[in-house]
């Protein structure tokens, strides 16, 4: 392990400016998915903790909010610089408790360096209005304030890049924030706020809670104190918290599961599809939210598409994220290797041919072969349930609207890919399609600078460009009367 890595592998939790245990003591074990070897604990906080987390952000929120947006963003950069500057630390750290490939963490911690300049930048740049009044002798000025005190909660699979993508932002506005990371991967989280802490934030600005995700989540929703509750994580759990959030009517923001489709037409350059493929299914051994679920392919190009991708899918080295050249690393957990195994066994049932993998890897413990299955059909469990594994079922389209129908078939509508040469198609498909996110001839599309987010049970609101900022502002609209003009 690097010296740094182990600088940043935070044993306790940020609460109020200083690092703590769980009030009992308890802790959770954090397990590297490549060895199955406990790597370290984290504590095992509940609501007490949480509140006092609440109460220590909402203290600090009273003068956080008064700093100009200029002294917030000069905070921010030196926050991204920190980042940048232990970028190969945190990529290790990332690594050991995540398990994807070295050089996926590099680049995911870049993301998150990215998203903190991104909001520093944004947040000077939060403008109100001024707008023509109906009436001689009063003047309209609308104007933007932070909401307040903000939850964040996040997943597994991007521990870095989905709280530096709320903080970000967060912070830019003037909001103070409470950020619960996933237990699986807590340190990335809580790495955010050992920089937080040494770029200057003052106490309370950030806090980092680990710990029983339905005592943190019951706290962060139902104390009124927070104004704002952001989640990245399942549509189940999603659900759930937009309905505690009711209870006090906070503002949510939702980045859900997804069902991406990938749409190759005959028209299509066949090499370069296979290489978006490749992209946008096997990244973080398929575990994003936006990686393919179901390739839908067009008849006169099926066969050769799917020998293609199955050369590019038997090419991919297998093997711990920390070794060089591999690119998949291993799955999360034993469920998810379950969950994977199911979903294939039921495919096969279904008339489905595993001409790739299909199996558990020789490495043992969660590793999985990258898996590719011809002949999908919409009978088959991929259809609609989100696949988080390296599974490439490929099902046979014949013409463009039965394609787009397919596509849209599912309750989910975050990304989804389509290539073509027709310009035409491309605008036609383009409309068709209802997914926040679309990749048209690319695989790979998410950036700071873009709105990120999904559509119907895929989310709500939007991360990543201006846009991103807007769920941590409130719109307050001022009269000024009496003025005898
Ligand atoms: P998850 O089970 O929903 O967990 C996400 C977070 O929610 C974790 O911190 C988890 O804590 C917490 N949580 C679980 N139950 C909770 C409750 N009752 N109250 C409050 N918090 C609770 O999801 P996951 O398996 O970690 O992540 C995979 C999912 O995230 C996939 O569906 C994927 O598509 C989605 N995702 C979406 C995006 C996007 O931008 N749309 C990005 C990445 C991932 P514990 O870890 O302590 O259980």
């Amino acid at each position: 392990m690097l010296k740094k890595t182990s600088h940043f592998m935070r044993e306790a939790n940020f609460i109020g400016g200083a690092w703590v245990e769980a009030d009992s003591g308890a802790t959770i074990e954090v397990v590297n998915p490549a060895t199955r070897q406990t790597i370290g604990t984290v504590p095992k906080c509940g609501r007490a903790e949480t509140r006092r987390a609440i109460e220590a952000a909402e203290e600090a929120f009273h003068s956080w909010k008064k700093t100009s947006a200029n002294d917030r963003a000069k905070l921010l950069r030196k926050l991204h610089d920190a980042i940048l500057d232990n970028q190969e630390a945190l990529a290790e750290l990332l690594v050991m408790e995540q398990g994807k490939p070295l050089a996926e963490a590099r680049a995911e911690v870049g993301m998150s360096a990215a998203y903190v300049l991104w909001y520093a930048e944004e947040g000077r740049r939060v403008y109100g209005d001024v707008v023509p009044s109906p009436w001689a002798d009063r003047r309209i000025l609308v104007t933007k304030e932070p909401v307040g005190v903000i939850g964040a909660i996040t997943p597994w699979n991007f521990p870095s890049s989905m709280l530096a993508r709320k903080i970000g932002p967060a912070l830019a506005a003037g909001c103070t924030a409470v950020a619960k990371p996933a237990s699986q991967t807590p340190y990335s989280g809580l790495a955010l706020g050992v920089l937080a802490e040494e770029a200057g934030f003052p106490a309370g600005v950030v806090n980092i809670v680990t710990g029983s995700a339905s005592e943190i989540g019951d706290e962060l929703t139902e104390n009124p104190l927070v104004r704002k509750i952001t989640f990245t994580g399942s549509t189940e759990v999603g659900k759930v918290l937009i309905q505690k959030s009711a209870g006090t009517v906070k503002k949510v923001s939702m980045e859900l599961g997804g069902n991406a489709p990938f749409l190759v037409f005959d028209d299509a350059g066949v090499e370069r599809a296979v290489e978006g493929a490749v992209a946008a299914k096997y990244r973080n051994s398929g575990q994003t939210c936006v990686c393919t679920n179901r390739f839908f392919v067009q008849e006169g190009i099926y066969d050769r598409f799917v020998e293609k991708l199955v050369e590019a899918t038997n090419r991919l080295k297998v093997g711990s994220g920390l070794e060089d050249g591999t690119q998949q690393g291993p799955l999360i957990d034993e469920k998810a290797v379950e969950k994977v195994e199911e979903l294939i066994a039921d495919a096969a049932e279904k008339g489905g041919k595993v001409v790739a993998g299909g199996k558990r890897h020789s490495l043992g413990g969660t590793f999985f072969e990258p898996t590719v299955i011809a002949e999908a059909s919409p009978e088959m469990r991929f259809m609609q349930e989100e696949i988080f594994g390296p599974v490439s079922p490929i099902f046979r389209f014949h013409e463009e609207e039965e394609a787009v129908k397919l596509a849209n078939d599912t309750a989910f509508g975050l990304a989804c890919y389509f290539y073509t040469a027709d310009l035409g198609r491309a605008f036609r498909v383009m409309e068709g399609l209802k997914y926040g996110l679309i990749g048209v001839n690319e695989g790979i599309i998410t950036t700071v600078e873009a709105p990120f987010g999904g559509l119907k049970e895929s989310g709500l609101g939007k991360e990543g460009g201006h846009q991103g900022i807007e769920d941590y502002l409130d719109t307050k609209y001022v009269c000024i009367g009496g003025l005898g003009l």
